[in-house]
């Protein structure tokens, strides 16, 4: 089953969706809706600035509930016991029930965090789509150890699933972080609670509902809704979690240390922030591209990438041509209605996130940077959260724009002059998500990409990125995996058994 992808559609057929559209506003638990104790909060649109849904606000009793019919089909239900192929099957069948679904769930990320409609539909609900695929066609193609030993005993070295995982995920990529988190753990054999962002939380809540559709049995997806402090302190801090994975920022990241620390010392999986370097060398093969790709990257997802490559580092023979061009790009760039197909970069996700933004660009002013695009609000009749292209050069590589991870559409240029100047310029910060790095020259390549401390290093391309391989950072962008079947490790523990022969 495949129907449904062809759509899309214009800018009225999307405007005219958006006003038919059914909006989840209840918690899913144990397989119903359940609207909690009767607290709310508003969902508010940042295209215009309307409040879209008013949706139920998890505490303390909503994550005792979620997590408990997390631990009942984990402790008592079929999901675990289940045959991995027909687990796989549930996984594959959601899948189906994505792509079916596309523009529907397109059309509830671009109104809850203001992703161009179109994007959201013909990258992030692939994506999404093929997350449920590989998990679900990997689930029954795992296999344990027998490890070689004395001729009296046999050892066995078996992956059992952790128990119940809590996922806490941000509004950026609402369902590809949703689905990078729940569908290795759905197949290792857990059972879950999400809980989304408490901006896109419309988006997830109708996932939970396709996922009960697919055949996953009641309590083994469960989806939380609520503001961080409170439904993600209280799964972070539930004695009956096994493991939690978070995607969010370093800040919120150390809040979840403690509270495992301060509970039953579940395992934390962290993926966090970043300010990713992106390095063009004077022999790049192609220029042009390494330029466009710049500005692709910075701007795409209104810059709320977390590995967007903020650090421009340019060589000093090819600087001026390139940030030209990423500069006339960034003047050129459709800013608009998310709604519009024709929109390549849609408003901020808040009002509050685009003050954060406008923090970052006077503190820059101030730091003795150039604005060379952008800077500014626009739009304002919309009353939505627009933010021009920003592009700043003679960013000092000691300056807040150079270290601060801004998380928008705002690039910081840095000129070097030996290869040996942009490896220390480009680790030189907290975060070591991903690097870029444009060279003609293979050994180059190879040297530079050893040095560059990041979890992911793209030479000559940015943002490839497929199921089959992992996806994490290493210093204060975290340690977790995802994708891949090392994402796996996370969901599972290792056992060994003895046998006396
Ligand atoms: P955030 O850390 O504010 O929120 C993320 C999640 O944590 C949300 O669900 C939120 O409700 C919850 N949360 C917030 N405060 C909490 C608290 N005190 N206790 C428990 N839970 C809490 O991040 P965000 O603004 O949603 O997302 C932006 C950040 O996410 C950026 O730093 C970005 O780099 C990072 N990010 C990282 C990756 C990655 O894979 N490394 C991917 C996407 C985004």
């Amino acid at each position: 089953m495949t129907g449904g992808t062809q759509h899309g559609g214009t800018y009225e057929d999307w405007q005219r969706r958006a006003r038919e559209l059914a909006l989840p506003t209840a918690h899913l638990i144990g397989g119903t809706q359940e609207p909690g104790g009767g607290a709310t909060f508003e969902v508010v649109s940042p295209r215009d600035g309307r409040v879209l849904a008013e949706v139920a606000a998890g505490g303390d009793a909503e994550a005792d509930a979620a997590v408990a019919a997390a631990r009942r089909a984990f402790d008592h239900g079929p999901w675990p016991r289940t045959a991995p192929a027909d687990r796989g099957r549930a996984l594959q069948r959601l899948a189906d029930l994505v792509e079916l679904h596309r523009d529907e769930l397109a059309l509830l990320i671009s109104l809850e965090m203001g992703k161009p409609v179109a994007e959201a539909r013909d990258i992030e609900l692939r994506a999404v789509a093929a997350t449920f695929r590989w998990y679900g066609q990997l689930a029954d193609k795992l296999v344990d150890e027998a490890p070689h030993t004395p001729g009296d005993a046999l050892a066995l070295v078996t992956r059992e699933p952790v128990g119940v995982v809590a996922a806490v995920v941000p509004w950026n990529f609402p369902l590809t972080m949703a689905a990078w988190k729940t569908a290795p753990a759905l197949a290792a054999g857990c059972t879950v609670v999400l809980k989304p962002a408490e901006q896109s939380p419309l988006s997830a809540l109708r996932l939970g509902a396709l996922a009960a559709e697919a055949g996953l049995p009641d309590g083994v997806l469960n989806v939380l809704a609520g503001q961080g402090p409170e439904a993600g302190r209280a799964l972070g801090r539930h004695p009956d979690v096994d493991a939690l994975a978070f995607t969010g920022s370093t800040g919120v990241g150390r809040h979840f240390l403690r509270y495992a620390a301060d509970s039953n010392l579940k395992r934390v999986w962290l993926e966090l922030g970043g300010k990713s370097p992106n390095i063009v060398l004077p022999d790049a093969p192609d220029l042009d591209r390494a330029a466009a790709t710049a500005a692709w990257g910075i701007f795409f997802n209104q810059g709320e990438m977390c590995t967007a490559p903020s650090r421009l580092l340019v060589h000093r023979a090819v600087a001026d041509r390139v940030v030209d061009a990423v500069v006339a790009r960034a003047r050129t760039l459709r800013v608009g209605d998310p709604l519009d197909p024709a929109t390549e970069m849609g408003p901020l996700v808040t009002a509050a996130h685009r003050e954060r933004v406008l923090g970052h660009v006077g503190a820059a002013h101030e730091d003795g940077a150039r604005l060379r695009a952008g800077g500014a609000a626009t739009l304002a009749e919309t009353g939505g959260h627009y933010l021009l292209p920003t592009v700043f050069d003679r960013v000092a590589a000691d300056s807040r724009l150079a270290r601060d991870e801004v998380f928008g559409p705002v690039l910081a240029v840095q000129v070097f002059d030996t290869p040996e100047e942009a490896v220390r310029l480009a680790n030189d910060s907290v975060y070591g998500l991903a690097a870029g790095l444009w060279t003609a020259d293979l050994s180059t390549a190879h040297r530079m990409s050893r040095a560059l401390r990041a979890g992911t290093v793209w030479v000559n391309c940015y943002e490839e990125g497929g199921l089959e391989v992992p996806f994490g950072g290493v210093k204060q962008s975290g340690h977790g995996r995802d994708k891949s079947a090392h994402a796996l490790d996370k969901y599972t523990d290792l056992k060994t058994t003895w046998i006396r022969l």
